[in-house]
């Protein structure tokens, strides 16, 4: 808590002098621990870091010379960052302040004329990252659901991922476990520190798992269905999980329920996702069923879609 505080210290040690500072609301609360080096501020980061916004905050930052980029947000502030990055090669302070994980990782999601690519470079991985419990006490319960959902699907996809080795394993667990704990508590009182800063360290866990191994159909079938039809990230990662989790490994799913305390992985999250009150289906977050038809699919992932998009339980391990 406070530690917002070290910001003009992080952006000094890179060097920096003149910081374009990028994001939201939370944004402000850094302007004055940036003091003199603030130079330029960019308030439009969006979801899925659409290129348009990309250029218009590449303009900014050219205009005033900017030698920093401090980004204070969720995914889409830190994914603006990391874009700028890509075309600039100016070092980046992120402050996370949801659980997307975005800031441990050296991955980038970019969106174009609708269609959503990603890439992976070192030249988008941030330099520091600045965690203050403190600006996520805010973060309405919703949002911490689902952005913890997020993060748990970094998790899970880490532990049947082709790359999966023993220490990914280990943070995967871990994460799962902190983020089973944290989220009850958080929904019971969102402003109880210890669970805010167990639910950031399972986010930086997580964001580590999907920086060091491949994800899998899960992510997939996301990316998709947030670069094609913008649906919401953290939600769509909610209501998606548990139905690929139901077609996994069953040695996997296993460990997962393990870590979780349930019999069952995948309704095991499906239920607390429930009991959180988070999105249960794809329809309620704006995806028309004829939609599933266009995804790039076979028709087991097809029936899978169907069944996230009404919202059904998902069956027991098949
Ligand atoms: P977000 O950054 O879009 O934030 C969602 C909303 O919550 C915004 O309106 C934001 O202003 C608000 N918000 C953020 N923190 C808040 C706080 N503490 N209190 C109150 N409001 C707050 O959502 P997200 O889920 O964090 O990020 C989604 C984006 O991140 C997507 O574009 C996704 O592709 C990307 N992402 C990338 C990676 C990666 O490794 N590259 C990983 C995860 C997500």
């Amino acid at each position: 808590m406070g530690t917002l505080t070290a910001l003009a210290d992080e952006v000094r040690a890179l060097d920096g002098s003149r910081v374009l500072l990028i994001g939201g609301g939370r944004r402000a609360q850094a302007v004055s621990p940036l003091g003199s080096l603030l130079a330029a501020e960019f308030s439009g980061p969006a979801m899925h870091t659409p290129v348009e916004v990309t250029e218009k905050a590449l303009a900014v930052l050219r205009e005033h010379d900017v030698d920093c980029l401090v980004a204070v947000g969720g995914g889409s502030a830190i994914g603006l960052a990391k874009a700028l990055a890509l075309r600039t090669d100016l070092p980046q302070v992120v402050v996370p302040t949801t659980y997307a994980g975005s800031e441990a990782t050296p991955v980038l999601g970019q969106t174009a004329d609708g269609r959503k690519t990603t890439l992976r470079s070192a030249a988008v991985l941030p330099e520091t990252i600045v965690y203050d419990v403190g600006l996520t006490l805010d973060l309405p319960v919703g949002m911490s659901v689902t952005s913890g959902i997020n993060a748990m699907a970094h998790a899970v996809e880490a532990l049947y991922s082709p790359d999966a080795n023993p220490v990914t394993d280990l943070l995967a667990l871990d994460a799962i476990r902190r983020l089973a704990d944290a989220l009850p508590k958080i929904n019971a009182d969102p402003k109880d520190p210890a669970a805010r800063s167990n639910a950031l360290q399972a986010a930086w866990l997580a964001g580590t798992c999907l920086s060091t191994v491949r994800m899998g159909l899960h992510h997939k079938l996301c990316h998709a269905l947030g670069g094609s039809f913008g649906l919401p990230h953290a939600e769509t990662h909610t209501v998606v999980l548990p139905h690929v989790m139901a077609t996994q490994s069953p040695e996997a799913m296993a460990r997962v329920a393990l870590a979780l305390g349930v019999s069952d992985a995948a309704t095991g999250v499906y239920d607390l996702v429930v009991q959180l009150g988070g999105p249960t289906d794809l329809r309620d977050l704006g995806l028309a069923e004829s939609d599933i038809d266009s995804v790039d699919a076979d028709p087991g992932v097809r029936a899978l879609l169907r069944e996230a998009w009404s919202g059904t339980r998902p069956q027991q391990h098949r």
